[in-house]
């Protein structure tokens, strides 16, 4: 055997590099269903069901196309344990992969075979030596910046140099909440019921990881590439027109909204980003979509997605041991099971514990918050984030927490934390209506834990955050506080990080 190509869980791409010059006659594909990959954080069920049923598929349409494949069904053991035997077996002359999305992937398939060849991965828009040179020599790096880099680069929303409607960013109109009324009917979102390929992988992980976290009822994620697609024309029909001005609102009981749910069949590259952006772009062009929302929309994919990628491989592997705001607290238990009366984390939670998902600013503004204002140490609430939801590779999971949630790289990535009471929650969603809780109360028995914790986030780290210039304003609130209100603070909020 000439090359043996390695094909990882978040590489089903049959464009990838690493098909490139490939010979059924002397080459063959390597894939491998391994516990480890499931284990190293406590996965949440679908999870493993939509990384696993997504493999089985794409291996068979690799052999209906002429290829052979090696694949190991689920085995004890790691990737390079795994890959050590049937290199042993097979004997091949090298081994070819591309880039992988896990830095503690990569570093133990190149110790284990220091001469494996490592393609550049295409999926994406830009790559890591790009980003390296947008970093070089800069103090600070703002997604906005590069954003605009690649905007001009790719020709995307561009009217001749300059961005189309004048403006690079709208998200001044994107910040809805849907008011009293609730979000009303909304459009019914295309189904993806398992098929009898993932209803085996379901049995089988229902039987292998029965203890892991979340619920395989609801299971409904596309798992080919055809799915991927209708999953994607599906959103750009019926919910991006209003993606943008809803991009930030919540509402009890409906998990999804107008988001695309497409970050899961990206992100194990089922859908290729260039196909999802021109499809955006083409529905402004033809007046289906405002230009807010597909700006919106867009700056997602070309700007953030390719931004932390740039920032994970850039950072790493210090990047994950960061903790700027020293936080120490461990993870509450309702995480893993949404036991609270926090009707706010009860919902981000419960959902994410049936469909391993919840969107951006349930992630961010609900349980990121909670856990900076807590002080949870971040390797435990990255851990947290890595297992939950089905989506979840470490490129773009890790900068997301470590950075943007919980200010724990000190402020490379987000120029101040994103810290708030439980009045943001007000806001956005319809939460607090069904609370026990008060958001305008800090002290007392209807006491918002976020108000209270909020007030306890600055005073622990007000020496620290004096140094964040965009944190001035927040500070300036704290300083109006008396030492009474202080002190009844503190005793609130110890109640609440006491386990
Ligand atoms: C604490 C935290 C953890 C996160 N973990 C992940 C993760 O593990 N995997 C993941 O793909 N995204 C992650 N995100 C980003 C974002 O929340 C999800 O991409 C999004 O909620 C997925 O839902 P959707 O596909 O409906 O996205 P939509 O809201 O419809 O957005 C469209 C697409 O844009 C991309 N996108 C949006 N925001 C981001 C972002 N901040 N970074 C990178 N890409 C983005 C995704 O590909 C997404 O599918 C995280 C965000 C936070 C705050
Ligand atoms: S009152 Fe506080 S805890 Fe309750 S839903 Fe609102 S923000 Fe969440």
């Amino acid at each position: 055997m000439r090359n043996l190509i390695l094909v990882l869980g978040d590489q089903l791409d049959r464009q990838s590099a690493a098909f490139d010059g490939f010979d059924p006659q002397q080459d063959r594909v390597w894939m491998a269903e391994v516990y480890e990959e499931s284990t190293h954080v406590w996965s949440h069920q679908a999870r493993i069901v939509l990384f696993l049923s997504a493999m089985r598929h794409f291996r068979d349409e690799l052999r209906s196309r002429g290829f052979t494949v090696e694949y190991t069904r689920l085995t004890a053991g790691s990737l390079a344990e795994a890959l050590k035997k049937d290199v042993a077996k097979l004997k091949p002359k090298s081994l070819v992969l591309v880039e992988p999305g896990d830095y503690r992937v990569r570093e133990s398939l190149v110790k284990a075979f220091p001469k494996i060849e490592i393609r550049t991965d295409r999926h994406f828009f830009s790559t890591v030596a790009e980003f390296a040179e947008h970093a070089e020599g800069r103090k600070q790096l703002r997604l906005e910046y590069f954003y605009r880099e690649l905007r001009r680069r790719h020709r995307v929303l561009m009217d001749g140099n300059q961005p189309e409607g004048g403006e690079w960013n709208y998200d001044s109109d994107n910040r809805e909440s849907f008011g009293k009324q609730g979000p009303g009917l909304l459009p019914r979102a295309e189904d993806f019921p398992p098929d009898a390929l993932t209803r085996e992988v379901i049995a089988e992980v229902q039987g292998a990881f029965a203890q892991h976290p979340g619920e395989l009822g609801h299971f409904n994620w596309p798992v080919t590439p055809e799915d991927a697609r209708r999953s994607l024309r599906d959103f750009i029909d019926q919910r991006l027109p209003q993606f943008g001005r809803y991009q930030d609102a919540m509402w009890t009981g409906e998990p999804f909204l107008h988001h695309s749910r497409l970050a899961a069949a990206l992100n194990l590259k089922l859908l290729d980003p260039r196909e999802v952006v021109a499809g955006a772009e083409e529905a402004y062009r033809h007046g289906h979509a405002p230009l807010a929302a597909v700006e919106g929309f867009i700056r997602q994919i070309l700007g953030w997605r390719e931004y932390v990628r740039g920032i994970y491989w850039h950072f790493m592997p210090a990047y994950a041991e960061g903790n700027a705001l020293d936080a120490h607290a461990d993870l509450p238990k309702f995480y893993w099971t949404g036991d609270t009366e926090a009707v706010c984390l009860r919902e981000s939670i419960g959902q994410t514990l049936q469909h391993g998902y919840a969107h951006h600013i349930q992630r961010l503004m609900v349980t990121g918050l909670y856990a900076l204002l807590l002080g949870v140490e971040p390797r435990q609430i990255h851990e947290w984030y890595l297992a939950v939801y089905v989506d979840a590779v470490e490129w773009v999971e890790l900068p997301n927490v470590i950075g943007m949630s919980q200010f724990a790289d000190g402020g490379l990535m987000a120029s101040k934390p994103y810290a708030a009471t439980g009045k943001y929650i007000q806001r956005m969603s319809n939460y607090c209506n069904g609370c026990r809780y008060d958001p305008a109360e800090a002290t007392g028995d209807r006491a918002c834990p976020f108000t209270t914790l909020y007030w306890d986030f600055l005073l622990r780290n007000e020496s620290r955050l004096r140094q964040v210039p965009r944190m001035e304003m927040q500070l300036r609130n704290l300083v109006r506080l008396s030492d009474e209100r202080r002190a009844a603070i503190r005793t609130q909020a110890a109640r609440l990080t006491s386990p």
